[in-house]
């Protein structure tokens, strides 16, 4: 019988557990613990429309929210778990017992040694670094990922002078593979941003970024965008599995019973990818908390939510990049729609089998491709 849940990790992942609770009907207790003092907000315009000084409602609680009958605990931190009655340790040292456990701690940005340098994960980084643009003239950004390539872009329309800098040859390479990353990735060039790539940075300091070539940048504001650690420290003895991240299966459950993990601090099997990915991507922090409720709640069924395949956007000098699916080395890659000097769809494929679609403005072309990989879960499935 469960009659308290506890969800750790007050953002996406953790309200659309809260949610996914309630619309399965669990009638009990939820508890939802948050680091952050702020209530639950959207990560994505952080780095687009808020970074750019516009005031999108980044607010994630709707006025059905309010009717969840939740206990939210903002601005504190679950530092230990025990897995002999799943009580989590508070940072304030009152021990929270509970039936089941929801682990839906995200991830934190990747930081560089070095003074003043910027990283962009949460509301108080987006804060800080929108205020350090509003004086600056010029920013070296150090990553051309996704969050790096979304900053430089928000900087450039801000008007200021842009360098960006990455250590691999060629940027997005590993999501996207070299071919489609060199394609995106001309977006930097496309709109006045000089993009370095194939050279690590040696040192930072202060305002100056040493490459390891010799190459010495200067500019006002200097943002690492060199990937996230998921939030997983704090699980350190509790037995839990952690490789990348907590370890589960297709349901969410880790090793310990009435445990589950969901969103950017989970590497979990996907049955798309048929192997463990951990997803940090938005949409996957909406979907498989209603995965990981249904587990909690003893549902055997399949849940609709394991059919979706893997999915991400990134706005970017004014386009949109879809991609959906699982690419591997090897897959071939072809543009199937478009050309790779505007629009573009281009789909990977494995021994002839579509596995990925990759898109830039080509929503409507996009969509059709992820349905028929949706399908290919489904067959998998049943
Ligand atoms: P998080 O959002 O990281 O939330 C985890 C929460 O848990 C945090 O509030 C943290 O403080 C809290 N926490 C951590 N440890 C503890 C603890 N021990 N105790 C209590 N609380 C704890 N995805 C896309 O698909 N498209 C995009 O365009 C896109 N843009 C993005 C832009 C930015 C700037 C960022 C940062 C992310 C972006 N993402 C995007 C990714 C997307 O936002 C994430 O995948 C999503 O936020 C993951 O949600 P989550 O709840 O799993 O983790």
């Amino acid at each position: 019988m469960m009659r308290t849940i506890t969800v750790v990790g007050a953002s996406l992942a953790g309200l659309s557990a809260a949610r996914a609770l309630r619309a399965q009907e669990f009638a009990g207790r939820i508890i939802v613990l948050g680091e952050e003092t702020h209530e639950p907000y959207d990560r994505p315009p952080l780095s687009k429309e808020f970074l750019a000084g516009e005031s999108p409602d980044i607010s994630l609680l709707t006025t059905d929210d309010k009717l969840l009958d939740v206990d939210w605990r903002l601005g504190v931190s679950a530092v230990q778990l025990d897995p002999s009655d799943r009580s989590v340790v508070l940072s304030t040292g009152e021990r929270v017992q509970s039936d089941g456990v929801v682990l839906a701690t995200g991830a934190r940005a990747r930081t560089l040694p070095g003074r003043n340098v910027h990283t962009l994960r949460t509301l108080d980084d987006a804060i800080a670094l929108r205020s350090a643009f509003a004086s600056a003239g010029s920013v070296v950004v150090i990553g051309a990922g996704f969050i790096g390539a979304e900053v430089a872009s928000t900087a450039r329309k801000l008007g200021l002078d842009v360098t960006v800098v990455e250590a691999l040859p060629v940027p997005m390479a590993g999501p996207l593979g070299a071919e489609m990353g060199r394609i995106c990735g001309s977006l930097h060039a496309a709109n006045g941003v000089r993009l370095i790539t194939g050279v690590p940075v040696a040192e930072i300091a202060d305002h100056l970024v040493r490459l390891a070539d010799g190459i010495e940048l200067r500019a006002d504001v200097v943002v690492a965008g060199v990937g996230a650690t998921p939030n997983v420290s704090w699980l350190a003895g509790s037995g839990l599995i952690i490789d990348g991240g907590v370890v589960t299966d297709a349901k969410c459950s880790t090793n310990i019973p009435q445990v589950v993990a969901v969103g950017d601090c989970a590497s979990s099997f996907n049955d798309h990818a048929q192997t463990v990915l951990r997803q940090e991507h938005w949409t996957n922090a909406l979907q498989q908390p209603r995965i990981a409720a249904a587990t909690l709640m003893g549902r055997t069924s399949v849940h609709a939510a394991r059919f979706a395949v893997p999915y991400f956007w990134s706005d970017q000098y004014g386009s949109r990049l879809q991609f959906a699916g699982h690419r591997q080395e090897g897959d071939q890659v072809e543009i199937v729609s478009g050309a790779a000097d505007g629009p573009f769809t281009a789909v990977y494929r494995r021994e002839s089998r579509p596995v990925a679609v990759l898109s830039r403005d080509e929503a409507r072309v996009f969509g059709r491709w992820r349905r028929e990989l949706t399908t290919v879960t489904e067959g998998v499935l049943s």
